[in-house]
């Protein structure tokens, strides 16, 4: 006793230099200074009370406001890329990358001559690298930029010749010939709901055509009497063949046999294709332009490109992607159902022996956020009273799951491993009445 350390007074930090603390004064800039001076208040009164160490104080008054950025959360819904989650989530690399790239960066800057060099150049090689079938590649901002950037620069005052049946709602209200046309271009709708012919095609190409574009339907199935045209049939109408892929897929995956990749697409003889970066890549939110050399520079040299340019962190998480492809969504995806089965079953076993009520069921995992709309994946849940939903989505870390007939089901297979302890306690932490 008496060494200082004992008394808590004497190292309880001062309300003001609290203040000046660049996270505290960022809070104080968002929700304001009396909040914050509250929040400083409260957990310096913690600390005199024993409760917390001094040392704390600036966490705990943090924890105590609304936080300022998007919380982080576990993602056991068993949807392996869900928009409202954020889709894809980076892989290790991707974020050591983003971290890295955060300061000053040599993003435009070529180190060994000074000179300013191409903007991304990283990414782009990596891209090109992982498709040779490509000439050339760009990245955007988005599957959508990428979209609005190919019809402005190739299909302005011009026709884009596209199915009635591909005309899609991407979701949240945002639909695809909107998009288009909001760029200046006119559709020429072709076929019908479920049935387009490589004639009817060929009746509506003309002078003004821009381009064909094909859209694959990510997010919805069409059964029964349908019949669309490959791609490789619309590659001899005698114009650019655009194909919005949608998922990113840059070679075929045998798990998922119907969804086109960007490699495949290409070999079929399309002249463009674009894609999201945050789907079945799992890399960051960007879209990917892969083609012939002159489209893509045409869409590169074009003065919209300098509105849906993507930025310095993109890059970065999407060259370290695209060097290690075994990503997080990628190891969802391929995950080994017996050993789901038996994570869950460690899972449940340690919750059993702390008297909470548990099981393992049987449970299907879906692709989601646009991709693979038909396709189930063998799972297995954490099953879990229903209650259990709202009390573990507004936790710390706030984990979300699945109702299912009243049951809330945790899926583990989006959820790294190493955070089972964390599914664990954030179940414990729910009050038990059952
Ligand atoms: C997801 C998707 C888009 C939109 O891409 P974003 O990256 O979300 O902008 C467009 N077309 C298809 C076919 C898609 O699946």
């Amino acid at each position: 006793m008496g060494d200082g350390r004992a008394d808590p007074r004497r190292r309880m930090p001062r309300t003001d230099a609290l203040l000046a603390e660049p996270r505290l004064a960022a809070a104080a800039a968002s929700f304001g200074r009396d909040r914050v001076k509250a929040a400083v208040r409260q957990a310096q009164d913690q600390a005199r009370r024993g409760q917390i160490d001094p040392d704390q104080v600036r966490d705990a008054a943090l924890a105590a406001l609304p936080s300022a950025a998007p919380r982080a959360v576990l993602n056991a819904t068993g949807v392996l890329l869900h928009t409202n989650l954020g889709r894809a989530a980076l892989s290790e690399a991707a974020v050591a990358a983003v971290v890295a790239a955060a300061g000053h960066t040599d993003v435009e800057l070529d180190l060994g001559t000074g000179r300013r060099a191409r903007r991304g150049r990283d990414a782009l090689d990596a891209l090109a690298a992982a498709v040779p079938q490509a000439q050339a590649v760009h990245v955007v901002n988005n599957g959508a930029a990428a979209l609005v950037l190919a019809a402005t620069a190739l299909a302005a005052d011009a026709e884009i010749v596209v199915s009635r049946g591909e005309l899609v709602e991407i979701g949240d209200g945002f639909r695809l010939p909107d998009l288009l046309t909001s760029t200046g271009a006119r559709l020429r709708e072709v076929g019908t709901t479920n049935r387009s012919t490589l004639a009817d095609y060929a009746a509506a190409i003309g002078p003004r055509t821009g381009f064909v574009l094909k859209v694959h339907p990510s997010n919805f199935q069409v059964t029964g009497f349908t019949s669309s045209v490959p791609v490789r049939q619309l590659a001899g109408l005698g114009v650019p063949v655009v194909v919005d892929i949608g998922s990113g897929l840059l070679a075929p995956d045998p798990l998922l046999p119907d969804e086109p990749d960007a490699a495949s697409t290409l070999r079929a003889g399309a002249h463009l294709v674009t894609a999201s970066g945050d789907k079945l890549l799992g890399g960051p939110q960007a879209g990917l332009l892969l083609g012939a050399a002159e489209l893509v520079e045409r869409l590169r040299r074009h003065p919209l490109a300098r509105a849906v340019r993507v930025d310095k962190l993109t890059l970065a998480a999407l060259a370290a992607t695209l060097g290690d492809p075994v990503t997080p969504t990628w190891s969802a995806l391929h995950a080994d159902a017996a050993a789901l089965r038996a994570r869950t079953e460690r899972l449940r076993d340690g919750l059993v022996a702390d008297g909470c009520k548990a099981e393992v069921v049987p449970a299907v995992a879906v692709v989601g956020g646009g991709g693979a709309p038909g396709v189930e994946l063998d799972s297995w849940a954490l099953s879990l009273p229903e209650r259990y939903a709202a009390a573990l989505r507004t936790g710390d870390p706030p984990v979300l799951g699945r109702v299912v007939r009243g049951r809330t089901l945790l899926d583990l297979r989006c959820v790294p491993e190493h955070a089972d302890a964390r599914v664990r306690a954030a179940v414990l932490a729910v009050p038990g009445d059952d």
